[in-house]
C-alpha cells in the first residue's frame, strides 16, 4: 500500500476535540507544544498539529472515530522518554497524551494483581506496592520518569530482566482502543489464559501502532525480604565477561548483572566532579543479589565473590543499607546524562546477543569505534546480553557525523546479528532503526507484520512512519 494521504487539522477539527474533551485538554499553541514534538532520542523530532489530553478510554475512542473520518494521523504519548521516536508525530496531525490518566485502580492482595492506567509513572507503582509488601519487577532505568503505558508498548526491560523477566512477562490483562474507536478488553487478573490467539502479547512492544492502551493488569509477586549489591572492578572486559558466565553456570541468577566500561565510569565522575570508586578498573560489574533471608543471600554472595575472585577481579564493595545501594547504582543511572553532558549530540544503539557472546560483541564494537574514528561507550546489562552502544559526535564536523552515523548503525547491527543477536533489546524500532528492520527480520515477516497492522489500522492513521522501512 502507498503512503495515504492524510487530512488537515483545521478549525472543525479542533471544534470537535474541544467537543471531546474540553477546551483546557487541547493544546494549540507552539510553545505549549514543544515538549511534544521529541522525546528522549538525541536528533528525532516532529511538530505536532494539536495536542490533546485524554482522560478515559471513551475519550480515546471518541477521538479516534474523529480522526477517522478526517483522515488525521494520531501519535500515542506517555512520558516522551522513549529512545526511538516512537511519540513523536511523523506526520503531524494528533498527539495523543495519556499523561492525564494516570491513577492507580487497585492492588489486588488476594489475587496479587495490580489495576492502573497507562499514565501512571513506573515508580509509583513500585512504591504503591512495594507498601503492601509486593513488587512488580520490571525497572527502566528511567523509571522515575517513564509511564506503564510507554513500557507495554515498547516492551521495556530493565536490569532485573535476568532474573525476572520484562514488561511483558507481567501484563495479563489489557483494556485497549483499537484505531476504528472499538474499546477492546484482552485477558483479566488470569494468570493462565490460552483463548485464542495471544493478543496482549501482540500488542505489547506494538510501539503504539495497533491501538492505545487505557488501562493494563499487572501480575505481582512477593517482594523479597532481603537485596545486597555488589561492584566488583576487573581489568579486562573478558574476565567480567567469563565470571558473569561462571556465576551462572553454578546456578546463582542474579538479581541484576550490569557492566559499565572505564571511559563511561570517567564520564559519570567528570558529571558528579568526585571519584567513583575502582575508576582505573577497565570494567565495573554491579551485580544485585536478593532472597528472603540473610543467609540465603549471603550464600549466593559467597559464590560470586569467589566466581570473580576466579577471575580477577581487582577488589569489590558490598551494600546492604539503602543509601549505599544508592550510591553504587548512582553511577549506573547516570552514564547517559554523563555523555549528553560531554556530547549533546550523540547515537545510542540497543543491541542484544546471547548473554556469552557479550565480550565478542564489545570487542567487535571498539574495533568499529577505530575504523570509523568515532568515540563509543558501552554499558549495559551484562546479565541479558543487552548492550547500550553511544556514539559520540564530540567535535566531528556536522557533514561528517551525519554521513558516518548510518555506517555505525549498519555496522554495529550486522556485528549483533552475526553473533545470533538482533538490532534491539529494549528501546525498539520506532523511526530510527525502520530502515533498517531489513537486515533482522526476512521479507516474509515484514509482509506479515505489516498484514496485522492493516487489520488494525487500514487507513494507517495510528503512529505512521514507524517500524516499518
Ligand atoms: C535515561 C533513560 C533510561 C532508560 N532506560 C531504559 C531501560 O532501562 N529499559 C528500557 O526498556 N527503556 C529505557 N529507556 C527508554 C524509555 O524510558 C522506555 O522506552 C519507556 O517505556 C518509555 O515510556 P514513555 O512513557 O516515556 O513512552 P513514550 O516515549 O511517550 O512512548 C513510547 C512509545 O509508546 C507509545 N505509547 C505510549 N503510551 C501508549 C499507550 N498508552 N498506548 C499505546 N501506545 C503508547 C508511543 O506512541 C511510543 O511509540 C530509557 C530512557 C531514558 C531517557
Amino acid at each position: 500500500m502507498d503512503t495515504p494521504s492524510y487530512g488537515t487539522v483545521d478549525e472543525a477539527v479542533l471544534a470537535g476535540l474541544r467537543t471531546i474533551v474540553g477546551d483546557a485538554r487541547v493544546l494549540v499553541d507552539r510553545d505549549v507544544m514543544e515538549p511534544y514534538s521529541h522525546d528522549e532520542t538525541v536528533g528525532v523530532r516532529g511538530q505536532p498539529d494539536v495536542v490533546v489530553r485524554a482522560d478515559s478510554a471513551e475519550q480515546v475512542s471518541a477521538i479516534f472515530r474523529l480522526a477517522q473520518r478526517e483522515r488525521i494521523p494520531v501519535t500515542p504519548r506517555g512520558a516522551g522518554y522513549g529512545l526511538s521516536g516512537g511519540a513523536v508525530p511523523a506526520l503531524g496531525g494528533i498527539v495523543l497524551s495519556l499523561e492525564k490518566m494516570n491513577r492507580i485502580l487497585e492492588i489486588d492482595k488476594a489475587n496479587l494483581m495490580v489495576t492502573v492506567e497507562p499514565g501512571v509513572i513506573t515508580g509509583d507503582i513500585h512504591h504503591a506496592v512495594e507498601a503492601e509488601g509486593l513488587f512488580y519487577p520490571p525497572d527502566p532505568a528511567s523509571l522515575d520518569s517513564c509511564t506503564i503505558g510507554g513500557n507495554v508498548a515498547e516492551g521495556a526491560g530493565g536490569p532485573r530482566a535476568v532474573k525476572y523477566g520484562v514488561t511483558k512477562d507481567y501484563v495479563c490483562g489489557l483494556e485497549a482502543v483499537l484505531p476504528s474507536g472499538e474499546i477492546i478488553e484482552a485477558g483479566g487478573k488470569l494468570v493462565k489464559n490460552v483463548t485464542g490467539y495471544n493478543l496482549i502479547q501482540l500488542l505489547v512492544g506494538s510501539e503504539g501502532t495497533l491501538a492505545v492502551v487505557t488501562k493494563i493488569i499487572l501480575r505481582l509477586i512477593p517482594l523479597p525480604k532481603v537485596q545486597v549489591d555488589l561492584l566488583v572492578p576487573f581489568a579486562k572486559f573478558q574476565d567480567a565477561a567469563d565470571a558473569v558466565s561462571d556465576i551462572i553456570a553454578h546456578r546463582i541468577l542474579p538479581t541484576a548483572i550490569e557492566f559499565m566500561e572505564r571511559d563511561s565510569i570517567l564520564a559519570v565522575e567528570r558529571l558528579l566532579q568526585r571519584d567513583v570508586p575502582f575508576h582505573d578498573a577497565e570494567a565495573h560489574l554491579l551485580i544485585q543479589l536478593d532472597g528472603n533471608t540473610d543467609e540465603a543471600v549471603d550464600a549466593d554472595l559467597e559464590v560470586v565473590s569467589e566466581r570473580c575472585l576466579a577471575h580477577g577481579a581487582q577488589d569489590g564493595l558490598v551494600a546492604r543499607d539503602r543509601p549505599t545501594r544508592d550510591r553504587l547504582w548512582e553511577a549506573r543511572r547516570k552514564i547517559i546524562e554523563s555523555l549528553r553532558r560531554e556530547s549533546p549530540i550523540s547515537h545510542m544503539e540497543d543491541v542484544v546477543v546471547p548473554r556469552a557472546a557479550i565480550a565478542v560483541l564489545l570487542g567487535g564494537i571498539r574495533e568499529i569505534s577505530r575504523r570509523h574514528g568515532v568515540r563509543i561507550v558501552s554499558f549495559g546489562h551484562a546479565g541479558d546480553g543487552n548492550v547500550h552502544v553511544n556514539a559520540l559526535k564530540d567535535d566531528l564536523p556536522e557533514a561528517r557525523w551525519s554521513d558516518v552515523v548510518p555506517l555505525l548503525q549498519a555496522d554495529i547491527y550486522r556485528l549483533a546479528l552475526s553473533l545470533g543477536g538482533t538490532i534491539t533489546g529494549e528501546h525498539g524500532i520506532g523511526s530510527t532503526r525502520r530502515a533498517y528492520l531489513s537486515m533482522a527480520l526476512d521479507r516474509h515477516q515484514i509482509a506479515l507484520q505489516q498484514g496485522i497492522r492493516d487489520v488494525f489500522d487500514p487507513n494507517r492513521i495510528l503512529n505512521p512512519g514507524k517500524i516499518f522501512p
